[in-house]
């Protein structure tokens, strides 16, 4: 079984789980995206959208293909829902991450574009690389990750901006195939460990909109 996120996917040798980027081999789940980003650019931070961190700054973006939701509305199904083998993949190691970030004069490094969580150990490896070099390590995530891994990642994790979609199980199930009780579970470890987080909340007509569910 992989532990990483409340999926809790069990799939036979040689099957990838829900996100398509990790496969059972011999029991244990491999990530196949480690180092190999199929996006990556250098955006401002208030694109991630951090508003409360490095204002006016630049941040390295990167993201590999794979989601462990499916959200009707996504902006990025061309690479959240692809295979690892359906995108145009960059060989980006994390010391080259570093490097990269360096040369461009960015302050931090994003997880971003996808749910990050899903290359989880490629963005671990940034961070510790990140944090020797005075660079910050942030996230743009749902959320939807088991607490045992996310502990573990707030070490070298400065800075979160995660995405309460709406206030409602069943809009979590009907839009995103996800549930909203991680994601709530989630906010709160961040904040027990300290790490900054900023919130955002998608407004999508008809289906989240509802002011008193908002308040
Ligand atoms: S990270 Fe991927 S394989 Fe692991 S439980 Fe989540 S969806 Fe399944």
């Amino acid at each position: 079984m992989c532990t990483l996120c409340p999926r809790h996917c069990v799939v036979e040798e040689g099957k990838r789980g829900y996100c398509e980027v990790r496969e059972n081999r011999g029991g244990i789940y491999y990530s196949l995206v480690y180092g190999n980003p199929c996006a990556v650019h250098i955006d401002p931070i208030e694109k991630k959208p951090f508003f409360h961190i490095l204002p006016s700054s630049s941040v390295f973006s990167l993201a590999t293909a794979g989601c462990n939701f499916d959200c009707k509305f996504c902006q990025n199904w061309e690479i959240s829902q692809a295979r690892p083998e359906e995108t145009f993949n960059y060989e980006l190691p994390p010391e080259e991450v570093i490097k990269m970030a360096k040369e461009f004069h960015c302050s931090s490094i994003a997880s971003t574009y996808v749910e990050p969580m899903i290359f989880y150990e490629y963005m671990y490896d940034i961070g510790r690389l990140a944090y020797k070099e005075d660079i910050l390590n942030v996230c743009h995530s749902n959320g939807y990750i088991n607490s045992k891994p996310l502990r573990a990642l707030c070490k070298y994790l400065d800075a979160a901006c995660i995405d309460l979609k709406a206030f409602s199980e069943k809009f979590y199930r009907e839009v995103t195939e996800g549930s909203l009780s991680p994601v709530l579970e989630t906010l709160k470890i961040l904040r027990e460990e300290g790490i900054h987080t900023e919130i955002v909340n998608l407004v999508i007509p008809t289906k989240n909109d509802n002011l008193k569910m908002m308040k």
